[in-house]
């Protein structure tokens, strides 16, 4: 079941998707080679819960017992932070996080380069990002679900990049994942019809070589099967009325 936000609980969302977009630029500050995922993860949590009424969404949600996913080069998404994780110059780190606050959740992710990336490094940050900016321009009442997929496939393939298939976003409100499921990929005109006051978020997982991903045995971290690099980038949207593009809720403007 698609679930329509009021007005006012898109404004409770941007709340709480102001506190992830700082968080997120809490933990770009502190990126630098040599820093343990531990360490970002505790300063985000710290950070997250210095709000009164906020929390982290991830901790414990299916058990994952970390603030953050820190997933880094080969790792699409769901890395856990550990101390033994160090960033080393040229890595490429994504960060992803959720706050819950009075309820409801907002939910965003970045791809951070750790110090001097390569060139094809930058180049799939910067795709990645287009992607993601194609797919949220499309979350316009009266277009359907997939119009964004389409969107951001077209971007990411056009690059010569991938999709991944078996990750997609999500809607978002009370609970972390609601329906619709918002795929990376699809057909204009295809899908849920998007209504005024949906809540989704829209996240590309772009790989570098093919889409095919695997699972690693700590049941958490996905990889590219082919070993080539990842970036995702996500922002949770709210659908407007007046059919324009949507309103950005994890942002700190
Ligand atoms: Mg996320
Ligand atoms: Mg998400």
């Amino acid at each position: 079941m698609i679930t329509l936000k009021s007005p006012r609980e898109i404004e409770t969302m941007a709340a709480a998707g102001r506190i992830v977009a700082e968080t997120l630029a809490l933990v770009r500050r502190h990126v630098r080679p040599g820093v343990s995922t531990e360490e970002l993860d505790r300063l985000a949590e710290d950070f997250i819960r210095s709000h009164p009424g906020a929390r982290p969404s991830f901790k414990g949600l299916y058990d994952f017992p970390a603030t953050l996913c820190t997933s880094i080069n080969a790792e699409v998404v769901h890395g856990i932070p550990s101390a033994k994780r160090i960033l080393r110059e040229g890595d490429l780190l994504s960060v992803d996080v959720g706050v819950w606050l009075d309820g409801l959740h907002a939910d965003s992710a970045a791809t951070f380069a750790v110090g001097r990336v390569g060139a094809d490094a930058e180049r799939l940050l910067h795709v990645t990002q287009e992607a993601l900016a194609a797919g949220v321009a499309q979350a316009r009442a009266g277009n359907h679900v997939g119009d964004i997929g389409h969107a951001v496939q077209q971007v990411a393939e056009a690059a010569g990049y991938s999709v991944v298939r078996e990750l997609v976003g999500h809607g978002i409100g009370s609970s972390f994942h609601e329906e619709p499921q918002v795929p990376n990929y699809g057909k204009p005109k295809r899908g849920p019809r998007l209504m005024p006051g949906m809540t989704i978020a829209i996240e590309p997982m772009v790989n570098l070589g093919g889409p095919e991903i695997r699972t690693l045995d700590d049941r958490w971290t996905v990889v590219t099967q082919d070993g080539s690099l990842s970036a995702h980038f996500e922002h949770t949207v709210a659908v407007l009325p007046d059919g324009g593009p949507p309103r950005i809720l994890t942002t700190a403007d």
